[in-house]
Formats: C-alpha cells, structure tokens, sequence
C-alpha cells in the first residue's frame, strides 16, 4: 500500500483519474481547473530563479574552461543530431502518409490565422537582450540562459577568493530552490490530475475524423524516436539500461505531459536527474536548461509530419531537394521553438511560409496541437534526460580512464 502511494504512482493514477473525469464529468473538470493552474503558477515561479542559478553554476563550478568547452561541444553535438535523427524519422514516416490521408478537410473550414514569421536574423537576435532586468521580468528563458552564461564565464576570470564567495552564494539559492520544488511536488498529483481532466473536456474529439493516418504516423514516429532511437543511443553511447531509465524519469514524463511545457517540466527534471539518476549536478545543470529552451526532438518529427500532410491537402509536391531544405527548416525551427504549451505556432509560421503553405491553415495546426502538445513535449523532455545522462557517463568515464 505505502509503494502504491509513493508520490509518482499516485501522481500516474491521478493522470488517470483525470482522464475519467475530463471524459465523463466535463462540467467537474472545468470547475477544479484552478488546482492545475495553481500547479503550473508554482512550477513557473521557480523557473527563473532556478534557470539562472543552474546555468551559472553548471559553468562557474567547472574546474577549467576546458572542461566546460568539452561539455559545451558534446551537448552541441548530441543535441544536433538527435534532432537530426528525429526529423528522418519524421520524413521517413510522413513516406507511409497515403494520399487520400488528407481525404475530407477541406481549408475553409477553419478559421484564417494571422502569423509574423522570424527569420534567420531576428532568431539569432532574439536570442540576446539589451536589458536583463526585461529578460528576467518577461521570463525570457533563452536569454536568461544566455545571461547567466556571460556571467557565468566571467567568473572563471576574477580571483579565486571572490568567485569561491559568488559560487557559495548561489550554491545556497541552489538549494533553496530545490527544497521550494519538493514542496511544489507533494501537491503534484492533483495538479496533473487537473490538467489532464481539463484538456480532456475541452477536447473536440469529432473534430479529428479525417486526421486518422496524420495521427497514426506522428505516434508512430515518436514511438520509434523514444523506444529506437533513444534506447540505441542510450545503450550504445550511454552503456545504461534504456527502458530502466524510463522507468526511472516518469515523475519528470507525468509532468510533461500534464502541462505540456519543457520549462514548466524543467525543476522536476532537474530533480529526477541529480536525485534519482544520480547524475552530476554540472552536467545536469548545464544540459537541461539548455535543451529545456533549445533541443524539442518531440517537435522536429511533428513539425516534418505538419509539413508533409499540410503540403498534400495543399497539393504541393515535395521532392528530394525540397526535403532537404524543409529538414534544415525544421532543424532551426525546432531549435526556435519555445518550451511553452504551443510553443511551436512561432516557427512553424514561418516553416509554413518559406514552403508554400497557406498561414490559414495554421487554424487546423492549432486544432490538432492541443492533442499533440502534450506527446510531443513528453518527446522533447525525454530527450533532454537521454542527452544528460549519456554526456555525463561520456565524460565520467573519460574521467576515469584518464586517472587509471
Ligand atoms: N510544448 C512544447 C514544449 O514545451 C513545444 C511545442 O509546442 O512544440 O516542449
């Protein structure tokens, strides 16, 4: 009874009873909405504070800039090419798409949306900010990020006695943080089970008749990328049991799809990793901040699929060229995707527009991505985890064969 109790089964029954009552006692789950949202409010508040303090640790404790340079450029390339991965898997499955998949919607059906794309240019730009205090205000993770690294780099060149007093300072925040998210996790529970119930009953479940092959290929694909791609990864590159390690994070996986935001699932993660996978707290801190804002591999292979299906209702044809452009699209659009619930409209605005697709039929994106969000974020989360628990084996391991 007391293990049927522990706080991840009963947040995992919680989910559960949530969808009983989303589904039948719609009315209910709108009236208890404001426990999820009660959730959600508390995870954002440690969001900030936990954002900077983790970046600007993970650098300034590192013992050199080497070290920190190895972390930086393993991240990098894991997060490039798991993305990569993730949007062959998309193309190759948007292939098994038949032509009448599209059959039966018809674009006037749904409601024109008007979209500003983002170039190259104003990503980049978008990425730095002339006032930090704005940044911190606006809850600007990705500048926040960028904020803290400055700082954090500067450290490591002022005098040892005054960087040890700047890194115990934030060591102790550290710490307050994490015990602030404790809290805010004992009450998880009912905050997913809110969630679920209200996004249960607002769903317009007659609305996806016609969208049945789109459906099957996007669980497919994540399907593959979770259980192939990251159990390969994990057990080649990371040597550690794939599926154990998904037992082990499904606190960070409930939470991820209740409130189908990366940053939002960002303090528990950030817990399940130190806490449960034992991971070094420099990486974690270095990784998970980072791919919670950058690396959306759950994104990647939705944003290709959105692509390949909104391109055959328009009838536009995608050839080998094309695709290769669509696949480097995708790669920065998925990179500009913000970890917030719909984080993706933004970019795939722009995708829409350098493809030839009409901006009216982000009114049917935005249908469709209240069923996915959630799936797709649980995808993104979980290879944020991957990421951080193989580059810390990675390094640990060199580590070790360096000494020996
Ligand atoms: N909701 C997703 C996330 O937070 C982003 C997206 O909309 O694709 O990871």
């Amino acid at each position: 009874m007391k293990k049927l109790l522990r706080l991840e089964n009963l947040t995992f029954i919680c989910a559960l009873l949530g969808l009983v009552c989303g589904l039948f006692f719609p009315e209910l789950a709108k009236h208890l909405s404001i426990f999820g949202e009660l959730f959600i409010l508390l995870l954002k508040m440690v969001i900030i504070p936990l954002v900077f303090v983790s970046v600007f640790l993970a650098i300034a404790n590192q013992s050199s800039i080497k070290d920190l340079s190895r972390l930086g450029w393993l991240t990098a390339v894991y997060f490039i090419s798991s993305s990569a991965l993730a949007c062959i898997t998309g193309f190759i499955a948007g292939e098994f798409l038949p032509e009448t998949a599209s059959a039966g919607l018809r674009y006037e059906n749904y409601e024109a949306a008007k979209m500003n794309s983002l170039s190259v240019k104003e990503l980049v730009l978008s990425f730095f900010s002339a006032n930090p205090f704005r940044s911190l205000s606006e809850g600007n993770i990705i500048q926040i990020v960028v904020l803290a690294m400055f700082i954090g780099l500067a450290t490591l060149r002022i005098s040892r006695e005054k960087q040890q007093s700047l890194v115990r300072f934030f060591d102790a925040l550290n710490d307050v943080v994490m015990v602030i998210i404790s809290w805010i996790l004992i009450v998880a529970p009912i905050g997913v089970f809110s969630l679920v119930a209200a996004v249960v009953a607002a769903t317009d479940r007659s609305a996806f008749e016609g969208l049945l092959w789109f459906f099957l290929a996007t669980a497919i694909a994540l399907f593959i990328h979770v259980f192939v791609t990251y159990g390969a990864l994990g057990f080649f590159f990371g040597r550690f049991h794939p599926y154990r390690f998904l037992f082990t994070i499904k606190k960070a996986i409930l939470v991820a799809l209740a409130t189908a935001s990366s940053n939002a699932t960002l303090p528990v993660s950030t817990r399940v990793m130190i806490e449960k996978e034992k991971v070094r707290p420099q990486t974690a801190n270095f990784v998970l901040p980072l791919g919670a804002t950058l690396n959306m591999d759950g994104s990647s292979i939705y944003q290709t699929l959105l692509v390949i299906f909104m391109a055959g209702l328009v009838g536009i044809d995608i050839n080998f060229t094309q695709q290769i452009y669509i696949f480097f699209l995708i790669l920065i659009s998925s990179w500009g995707t913000a970890g917030v619930p719909g984080g993706g409209i933004m970019m795939i605005g722009a995708v829409f527009q350098n493809v030839g697709i009409p901006l009216e039929y982000l009114g049917l994106y935005l249908l469709i991505d209240r069923f996915w969000d959630p799936f797709v974020t649980m995808v993104n989360v979980v290879g944020d985890l991957f990421g951080t628990k193989i580059i810390d084996r990675y390094i640990v391991s060199k580590e070790q064969h360096a000494s020996t």
